[in-house]
């Protein structure tokens, strides 16, 4: 869950989950829908379906993986969360290197390579981390890292004066912790998506990405034109724009325009994947996280957006 989530989002998330599957057996007996309703308003929806398909495959195996060879071998663990398990569990010898430790790592030494990105900085510095290691708690020194990187070795303005490894700090005795890691900028696509708001007899047309989509399979979302046959500009042009939303995924930075239809040029649709749904059973289906905001929002509104 904390991939891509803050920790103060994610705790209720965390003690929801816990509570319907309390270990792997019962999340991994239970059905994919059950799954990402309990994973609804989290979003990145791979992160839950990889842990189904993890806990179905860790209740075949006798014993379960102590090394991270045997973690990564499951689906959707990388060598971060590898490490992370099997230090914290078994004890096991491996180095958690993240974007915080990095952070640190690269301070400590005053590393002055130009890195790609937070991935690329992780790879080189993986072989420091892991000699840095302490054989006799790993578990206990991977999450002293994660918490100097959280509470002390900040991004901007790191607390040097009572950092425990100030001592030993290249970066900081030169006086510009903050000049490192030296990272490339991230750069941010802007793009542009239009929906179909479309309303009939208290129903609302939903569209529900194949089961098969490599994002948001199963989910529900607004409709775009494409979806319903439509071109873009025959939406814009004669609807009503109930509001303007944005959001962020991956490098993308999204703005989606919803346009209210009152009749569509096709009322009857053959596609599986338009679904109506009832607006008093919204709580039934999953939806995406911002849609299922938006839609929350905007459900009775019924007219403009008032803040546009
Ligand atoms: S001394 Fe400063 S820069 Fe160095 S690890 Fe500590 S907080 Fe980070």
């Amino acid at each position: 869950m904390l991939q891509q989530t803050q920790v103060k989002t994610m705790l209720p998330y965390f003690a929801r989950w816990l509570a319907a599957f309390p270990d792997f057996p019962s999340l991994a007996s239970a059905g994919e829908e059950v799954v990402l309703k309990q994973w609804e308003g989290l979003g990145y929806y791979s992160r839950a379906r990889n842990l189904h398909k993890l806990a179905k495959t860790w209740v075949t195996l006798d014993p379960p993986p102590t090394d991270t060879e045997g973690w990564q071998a499951l689906p959707g663990v990388g060598p971060y969360t590898a490490a992370a398990v099997v230090s914290m569990t078994f004890g096991t010898p491996a180095a958690c290197v993240d974007g915080n430790v990095v952070r640190i790592l690269a301070r400590l030494t005053a590393d002055s390579t130009p890195f790609r990105d937070s991935a690329s900085a992780a790879k080189a510095l993986r072989p420091l981390a892991e000699q840095l290691l302490s054989r006799s708690n790993p578990g206990d020194h991977n999450q002293a890292m994660m918490e100097l990187g959280a509470t002390v070795c900040h991004r901007q303005s790191p607390l040097c004066l009572t950092c425990p490894v100030r001592r030993f700090c290249r970066a900081s005795r030169q006086g510009e912790p903050e000049a490192f890691p030296r990272l490339a900028a991230k750069k941010i696509e802007q793009r542009s998506v239009v929906r179909v708001w479309h309303e009939k007899a208290g129903r609302l047309l939903l569209h529900r990405a194949h089961e098969q989509a490599k994002r948001l399979a199963n989910l529900h979302e607004l409709p775009t034109p494409l979806h319903l046959g439509l071109d873009e500009e025959s939406v814009t042009a004669g609807s009503t724009l109930m509001a303007v939303k944005k959001r962020g995924i991956t490098r993308y930075a999204i703005t989606e325009s919803i346009y209210r239809m009152e009749a569509l040029p096709t009322p009857e649709f053959t596609s599986s994947e338009l679904v109506w749904v009832n607006l008093a059973q919204l709580e039934s289906i999953t939806l995406s996280g911002p849609h299922k905001r938006w839609i929350g929002e905007l459900v009775g509104k019924g007219g403009p957006d008032p803040a546009r």
